[in-house]
């Protein structure tokens, strides 16, 4: 392959979300206390941090379930934070999957991830259904397309829910403690199936405890604490050389 063609690493290139001094607050509480952050086109990053770090209000602000006190996030060019956004277009480009799988009780697999695309982005019927299956297959659930929630275990309804929010075609994935619901048994099926994701170039943005996970996909761990990013760095500076005390215990105690 000529040197031309051959893509840039994630390290390189335009930010395809820049997040600037991002705070949020639930009244009193200032949850984000101002975060600053890019993320590149095909990299993956994983946060880190204790429970109630804001973790989750930074994902929720990204894909806008949470509005900003103030600052910025840019995606693909475009304030999101702007009055004049269309929050249905940003949830589209960029997907979220999240701890409780939320799938529709009453529709079969298949059925489940055709319901976005047919009310969402328009799509026919019959369009809906041959991309639905697509996804399934690439979460590994070809043959159980027909099943219902309740007939799959909880490993298989959150590939279900992946393959959901892949089916919307979004240019980000967003994931918030995917597996920690998950019986321990289940929560490798779920992990391949977010490492081949990454694997195949999509941008990630990883909440998760799974350090073996942090370790081996991620470009980049970002460890949170109190709303604010107290390190940001390669995996092996995060995990084998942490710059700060707080990384080092947080990193002692969960591994
Ligand atoms: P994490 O995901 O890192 O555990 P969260 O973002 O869920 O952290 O929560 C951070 C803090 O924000 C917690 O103290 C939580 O109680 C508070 N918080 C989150 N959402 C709300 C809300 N909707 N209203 C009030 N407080 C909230
Ligand atoms: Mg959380």
């Amino acid at each position: 392959m000529s040197k031309t063609t051959t893509p840039a690493p994630p390290s390189e290139g335009e930010p395809i979300i820049k997040i600037c001094d991002l705070h949020k607050s639930f009244g009193e509480t200032k949850v984000l206390n101002g975060i600053s952050l890019d993320i590149r086109k095909g990299e993956v990053v994983v946060v880190l941090g204790p429970s109630g770090s804001g973790k989750s209000t930074l994902l929720r602000c990204l894909n806008r379930l949470e509005q900003p006190t103030s600052g910025k996030i840019i995606f693909e060019g475009q304030d999101i934070c702007a009055a004049k956004t269309d929050v249905n277009d940003v949830r589209k480009r960029m997907g979220m999957v999240f701890q409780q799988f939320n799938l529709f009780p009453h529709l079969d697999a298949v059925h489940n991830v055709m319901l976005a695309q047919e009310k969402v982005l328009k799509r026919p019927r019959a369009e809906a259904r041959r991309i639905a299956l697509k996804e399934l297959e690439r979460v590994g659930l070809a043959e159980r397309s027909d099943y219902y929630p309740d007939e799959l275990s909880g490993g298989q309804q959150q590939r279900v829910a992946i393959a959901r929010a892949l089916s919307m075609e979004p240019h980000v994935m967003l994931f918030d403690e995917a597996t920690s619901a998950l019986d321990p048994e289940l929560v490798r099926g779920v992990l391949d199936v977010m490492r081949e994701l990454a694997q195949g170039g999509m941008t990630m943005v990883v909440v998760t405890h799974e350090m073996s996970f942090a370790r081996d996909v991620a470009d980049r761990v970002i460890f949170m604490e109190g709303g604010v990013v107290v390190e940001d760095g390669a995996p092996e500076q995060l995990f084998e050389h942490p710059k700060s005390e707080r990384t080092r215990a947080f990193i002692g105690q969960v591994t």
